[in-house]
């Protein structure tokens, strides 16, 4: 057996090792000559007055604990209304609530899915994804990222071996968390009706930021009504935390019965549902539109004469390959007061390390000139005009 040392040192050798580092604000900032390209924090409300007063409010008036899972003491109604708020943006009948993205993946999925049934993934999708099918005991295919005709392919050779029986379930994302590109979605529903399947679009990066009222790609692209499960986090354009899937009444009424990081899970504080009510209010007013404009712009100026011109989202991936380098270059940034982080195998592809700069309504014009012109003197396979 080996030790936990020889374990450590080989993650150490590979030049994959991951370290906490201490940081006072962890949402993007722009202060100070400190300034963050690393957070979620799309539309800059992890510091957002409105929402925090919200915070205040809601642990005085609702309270901090859940105190159990809400099948057993009973819900709060802030809960259900952040719920009913959440399912009115995604056009759905219905929407539940989760500790966190992650927690609505892993119970979500294994209670739609299991032996016998497919589900078929996109290959960049996120690891909770992934972790979800896996635990489901659902057969595992990936097809080729974005791949529309390679999907087909693969899901016309599983009804033609296993006919109609067989529950599959499409899984991708909207907005793909390390490349900042979008999914094809129409194609994929077209699909996904022609084949009889679920499809589910993981929107963690797409809420907030595309659509009308920010409620998503799918929002954007006019598919609500034709995606079966639309799934979101609230930590990431919400600035707080909690997951969410928003679809049809019996599907949300299946996962109360079945989704097991909701039934065993103690409830998120009835105070944070109080204050993602407002977050997601704040996102559908005219304030999230504005918010929404002001990211395009600065997502434009970071990217326009550049080899990334026309990026329509904030993450923008700039790959350097090796992992040595970009850690190298992650840290001369960063002793210019710039953090952005590197990206490193497994979390993307071997050979593909990069550096991942998420840009946020909250920057400033300067910065965004500032980092570009840093990042347009590294070599070609980097940013350059
Ligand atoms: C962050 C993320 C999640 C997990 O959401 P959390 O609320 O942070 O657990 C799920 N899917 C994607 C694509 C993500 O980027």
């Amino acid at each position: 057996m080996s030790s936990f040392q020889e374990e450590l040192n080989n993650i150490r050798e590979a030049g994959l090792w991951r370290s906490l580092q201490p940081q006072e604000f962890m949402g993007a900032f722009d202060s100070a000559g400190k300034i963050s390209f690393a957070s979620n924090d799309y539309l800059g409300l992890a510091s957002d007055p409105t929402i925090a007063e919200a915070y205040h409010r809601g642990l005085k008036v609702f309270g901090h604990g859940a105190a159990s899972s809400r099948l057993v003491c009973g819900t709060s109604q802030e809960h259900v209304l952040l719920e009913a708020e959440l399912a009115e943006l995604k056009g759905c009948d219905r929407c539940l609530t989760f500790s966190s993205g992650y927690a609505a993946a892993m119970g979500t999925i294994p209670a739609l899915v299991g032996k016998g049934d497919v589900v078929v993934v996109d290959k960049l999708s996120h690891a909770c994804l992934i972790d979800a099918a896996k635990l489901s005991g659902a057969t595992l295919r990936v097809f080729p990222h974005n791949h529309v005709d390679k999907l087909e392919n693969l899901l016309r050779t599983i009804r033609a071996k296993h006919g109609s029986a067989p529950r599959i379930l499409v899984i991708t994302e909207s907005v793909f968390s390390m490349d900042g590109d979008t999914a094809p979605l129409r194609g994929l529903v077209d699909l996904k009706d022609r084949y009889e399947a679920l499809l589910l679009v993981d929107e963690a990066h797409g809420f907030g930021i595309f659509g009308p009222r920010g409620g998503g790609v799918c929002e954007e692209e006019n598919l609500q009504s034709r995606v079966d499960l639309q799934m979101g986090t609230l930590s990431k354009s919400a600035g707080l935390a909690g997951g969410f899937i928003a679809g049809s009444q019996d599907l949300i009424d299946l996962l109360i019965n079945r989704a097991r990081s909701f039934i065993y899970s103690t409830a998120p504080s009835p105070a944070l549902a109080h204050a993602a009510r407002t977050s997601v209010e704040l996102i559908r007013s005219s304030l999230g539109d504005q918010l929404r404009a002001t990211l395009r712009n600065n997502i434009r100026i970071f990217t326009e004469g550049t080899n990334c011109e026309n990026h329509r989202t904030p993450i923008v991936p700039i790959i350097l390959g090796s992992n040595a380098t970009t850690m190298e270059v992650s840290s001369q940034l960063h002793a210019q007061g710039f953090l952005v982080p590197a990206i490193r195998y497994p979390t993307v592809p071997r050979n593909s390390a990069r550096l991942r700069v998420s840009v946020s309504a909250r920057h400033s014009v300067e910065s965004l000139l500032r980092l570009r012109s840093l990042l347009e003197q590294l070599p070609p396979s980097g940013i350059n005009r």
